[in-house]
């Protein structure tokens, strides 16, 4: 099979600010696998917080494309790759979501069928909010009128007033992304109390990813789920990230490809964990990638490819929060004319 790929510029409809930093563009890498004439189309979105690049993903795939990788199973597939070097998880899950999209393709099935899943299990995704003023978020939950559900951003000093402005304007659920941005000390505590109160249905990631005792401090405090986003990557780390937290946020790029979300998703079931499914910000192949192992999630959080302008991908599977892949066989995406 031949594998080629090309980066991405995805420009962002609104900067994106999480306690880390502010962002108004993300590279991203479309890969593609060809073979018996079909293509299977995956991507990377690297992220710098788990020590990812355009740069890194291109060396990796460049590497890839010397020693060749077995095509036949997914397994034996990422096996292969993963032993090529550590880290690299976004370079390999566009890798493995090229392949499993290219073996949905050729057997002429979506890819939730090819993981043999109940489409109509799939629960609403929210829709982020990124940290801002206060007048901004206002406005922003005023434009995302469509979404059910939302996800603020916090772990700054302003996060109460952020969320008394958000509940004045909005009934809607909301869940909160601290993004490692809180202290493990007892005012961070209180504020996780004070959420609960105000109806906050989950927090993600308050503090450092290190911080794992603190964090189970805090869940001791809490009953709304404490979920681990940051300080979560891959299946080795559940049974480590289960004395602290409630749940994991199972995202592509983190752990290496559809082939490797949906086996800790059925382990992080069986251990009774709480699943999120979440994302980067993405173009719709990645995106959708996820979405069609969404039915295994308890909280989707999929709206990467709908907070940029020029997605050149078309997927009509996550409109207005509701999650719905199509009959489409593979990832069930098409290129849009003239954007990339
Ligand atoms: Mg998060």
């Amino acid at each position: 099979m031949l594998l080629s790929w090309t980066v991405v510029r995805l420009k962002l409809l609104h900067p994106f600010t999480i306690s880390r930093g502010s962002r108004d563009e993300i590279p991203v890498v479309i890969v593609r696998l060809s073979g018996e004439g079909i293509t299977g189309v995956g991507e990377a979105s690297p992220s710098v917080r788990y020590g990812e690049s355009v740069d890194t993903v291109i060396r990796f795939l460049k590497m890839v494309e010397v020693t060749g990788f077995p095509t036949s199973s997914t397994t034996e597939s990422f096996a292969a790759i993963d032993a090529l070097a550590p880290g690299n998880t976004a370079a390999k899950a566009a890798i493995d979501t090229a392949l499993h999209d290219w073996i949905a393709r050729k057997s002429e099935i979506p890819l939730w069928k090819y993981f043999g899943l109940n489409r109509d299990a799939i629960p609403l995704s929210s829709f982020t909010i990124g940290l801002d003023s206060l007048e901004i978020i206002e406005k922003k939950i005023r434009e995302a009128e469509e979404y059910p559900v939302l996800k603020l951003k916090l772990g700054g000093p302003e996060d109460r007033e952020i969320v008394r402005r958000v509940r004045a304007c909005t009934s809607k659920p909301l869940r909160v992304d601290v993004n490692e941005g809180w202290k493990p000390d007892e005012t961070s505590i209180d504020t996780a109390l004070w959420l609960e109160g105000e109806g906050v249905e989950l927090i993600e990631q308050p503090y450092p990813a290190a911080e794992l005792q603190a964090a189970a401090r805090l869940r001791e405090h809490l009953t709304i789920p404490l979920i681990a986003d940051e300080c979560f990557g891959r299946f080795e780390d559940l049974e480590r990230i289960s004395s602290a937290y409630d749940g994991v946020n199972v995202k592509l790029m983190k752990c290496g490809g559809p082939g490797e979300a949906f086996r800790i998703m059925k382990r992080a079931r069986k251990m009774n964990l709480k699943i999120m499914i979440g994302c980067m910000i993405e173009t719709s192949v990645g995106i959708s990638a996820a979405a069609h192992l969404s039915p295994l999630a308890d909280y989707a959080d999929l709206d990467g490819n709908l907070l940029v302008s020029n997605d050149p991908f078309f997927w009509t599977g996550n409109r207005d929060g509701r999650i719905k892949p199509g009959d489409t066989p593979g990832l069930g995406v098409s290129m849009r004319e003239g954007i990339a």
